[in-house]
């Protein structure tokens, strides 16, 4: 088990945009398999390599998991071909603390990719599928879902999250209920 640390706002990593996987190696492998296990220990829909503080486009989700491992989705530097339809989604996320805000995406995406044993792949997701996809997706380019709500609303929960540090509430005690 290498439980990885969970980087939250305003860590400046999650802003960093991601470098495109070079190589599948046992590096890549070992970062998906941390990846898969911390996010089964948040727990969370789905987590980014940069949101533990890895520059590598890599992304792990599972939107079911009364069982685990069953639609267990690794992919390596991922890329939507297609997109359709438009859906409002309440999304959270493991980086963003206590706090949740609908965000508008495509309702259906279609995604390139890379398994871990060097496979490249397609995905199609529909509804919450297509939603983790590309919120995972956005972490590789430095963007969070707050970047995506109205700048009045992103404002205030930034001012919250100052005056937590200030008085020095701990942020890992804050956690969503449903996490991507
Ligand atoms: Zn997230």
């Amino acid at each position: 088990m290498a439980l990885r640390k969970i980087l939250t706002y305003p860590a400046p990593e999650l802003k960093q945009p991601a470098h495109a996987v070079q190589n599948i190696d046992a590096q890549i492998n070992q970062l998906v398999t941390d990846l898969v296990e911390s996010m089964y220990a948040a727990p969370g829909v789905g987590l980014a390599a940069p949101q533990v503080g890895s520059s590598e486009r890599v992304i792990v989700l599972d939107i079911d998991h009364e069982n685990p491992g069953k639609r267990l989705i690794k992919l390596i530097n991922p890329v939507v071909v297609e997109r359709e339809g438009s859906i409002v989604w309440e999304e959270g996320c493991l980086s963003v603390v206590d706090y949740t805000s609908e965000v508008t995406r495509s309702k259906r995406v279609l995604v390139r990719g890379w398994t871990p044993d060097q496979n490249e792949i397609e995905i199609e997701g529909e509804d919450l599928l297509a939603v983790a996809l590309q919120h995972e997706i956005d972490h590789l380019e430095g963007k969070l879902f707050i970047d995506r709500i109205s700048r009045l609303k992103r404002d205030l929960y930034k001012r919250k999250v100052k005056k937590w540090l200030r008085e020095g509430v701990p942020l890992e005690a804050k956690k969503p209920a449903v996490s991507i």
